[in-house]
């Protein structure tokens, strides 16, 4: 799933984050997922602040009427079409940085273009005209919300756009442009206190995210092994059983062999428990390896083993069977407990089928049944007995 692990996630957690940075592989995925978030958004932001700054040309017939051609040519020549452009080329090339870029892109040029028209007009509004560059300042920061370090070079240029062109306009004696410029700073501070918070919040929420999903992951994949053998556990099966029982694909044909460890209880009297533990964790590596990706193996009960072998004739399950009752014995497992020289053996009980007309249960039954007859018939066996064929 991802390339960072939940004790990495966790480490973060406990440390913290200094200056709104996680360790680079944590960043990068923090990063994915801001980037995927806010070019999902990014049409609707595109869309309403648009609608709202257009909207302003009432606004600028009124209060503005000696440069209201040229506001007009800024808003729809110039803002719009730029705004439109980040949308599309923030789909094309969608990163962090870009889309950082391009929001400061539209926040500065939303700022910069109606006042430096207006710095021009003498109109007598022009105190109350400079105010709707507070929404412009809401807007870059609670709305298109780019990362904290963007946030705080933007309201810089903003700050520096409004305090030139208001004070390059010449419309403000000194008193009302320290009122200007105060309110400014003011609201400014504002923001970068609630933009950190909010970062912090939002990388705080991303990590536990994180540690959620991995978590999930590793219980997973914890509930679906054994603890002693580490092989796939019974309740495991369940999941294999709908992957091959239903496919779509139609019919398969599928073999299972049950594996017991002959007189293992007497094994564990005689060398005890340690050891007995010891035992059925070497058979069942032994088993996983011999069968390898050519079927799935499963720790049935205590020292029984269950194989699962897709697609496979009968012949060559027969042969793995037994190839793998050969693995067993060839461990060299003494058995202290038999006669002298004697190793640990186990018994093989083999059931063959097709999915269409055998179920698991079926075929686990057969297989147990045949194990029995292994283990009546004096043990280290394949049962029922085959003919057997060169293995390829
Ligand atoms: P048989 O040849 O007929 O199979 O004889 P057996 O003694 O192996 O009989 P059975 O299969 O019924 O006995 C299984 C024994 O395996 C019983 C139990 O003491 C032991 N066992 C089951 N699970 C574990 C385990 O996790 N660790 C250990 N050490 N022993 C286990
Ligand atoms: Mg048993
Ligand atoms: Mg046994």
């Amino acid at each position: 799933m991802s390339a960072v692990t939940l004790e990495e996630v966790d480490r973060q957690i406990r440390n913290g984050f200094r200056l709104l940075r996680f360790k680079p592989a944590i960043e990068s995925l923090f990063l994915q997922d801001y980037t995927a978030h806010r070019v999902k958004l990014a049409p609707i932001w595109a869309i309403v602040g648009t609608l709202i700054y257009d909207m302003v040309y009432f606004g600028d017939r009124t209060m503005m009427a000696n440069v209201f051609p040229q506001l007009v040519i800024v808003r729809f020549g110039i803002f719009t079409p730029f705004a439109l452009f980040s949308v599309l080329a923030l789909r094309r090339w969608p990163s962090a940085l870009n889309y950082d870029l391009l929001a400061i892109g539209v926040a500065v040029l939303g700022a910069l273009l109606p006042m430096s028209v207006a710095m021009h007009s003498g109109s007598p509004y022009l105190f109350v005209y400079q105010n709707g560059n507070v929404a412009a300042f809401l807007f870059f920061v609670i709305a298109l919300r780019p990362r904290f370090v963007t946030i705080l070079l933007g309201l810089a240029l903003m700050c520096a756009v409004q305090f030139t062109t208001t004070k390059l306009s010449g419309a403000f004696d000194d008193v009302v442009y320290a009122g200007i410029v105060t309110f400014y700073i003011t609201l400014v501070i504002f923001l970068v206190i609630s933009a950190y918070i909010s970062e912090h919040k939002d990388r705080l929420n991303f990590l536990n995210q994180l540690r959620g999903g991995l978590l999930h992951v590793q219980l997973e994949q914890k509930s679906e092994r054994d603890e002693l053998t580490g092989l796939f556990n019974r309740h495991s099966l369940e999941r294999v059983r709908s992957s091959i029982w239903r496919t779509k694909s139609g019919t398969t044909s599928v073999a299972i062999v049950m594996i017991d460890i002959d007189r293992f209880k007497l094994f564990n009297d005689v060398h005890g428990h340690i050891e007995g533990d010891d035992c059925i964790r070497a058979v069942c590596q032994c088993i996983s390896r011999e069968i390898g990706v050519s079927g799935t193996t499963f720790r049935f009960g205590g020292e029984e083993i269950l194989i699962l072998l897709p697609n496979v004739d009968r012949e060559k399950a027969f042969a793995i069977a037994e190839r793998t009752r050969g693995a067993v014995e060839a461990l060299g497992i003494r058995h202290r407990g038999l006669d002298d020289g004697q190793v640990i053996t186990a018994s093989l009980g083999v059931a063959w089928g097709e999915t269409s007309r055998q179920s698991l249960e079926d075929l686990l039954k057969t297989a147990d049944t045949a194990l029995y007859e292994a283990k009546r018939h004096g043990r280290n066996a394949v049962f029922p007995p085959h003919a057997l064929p060169e293995l390829s």
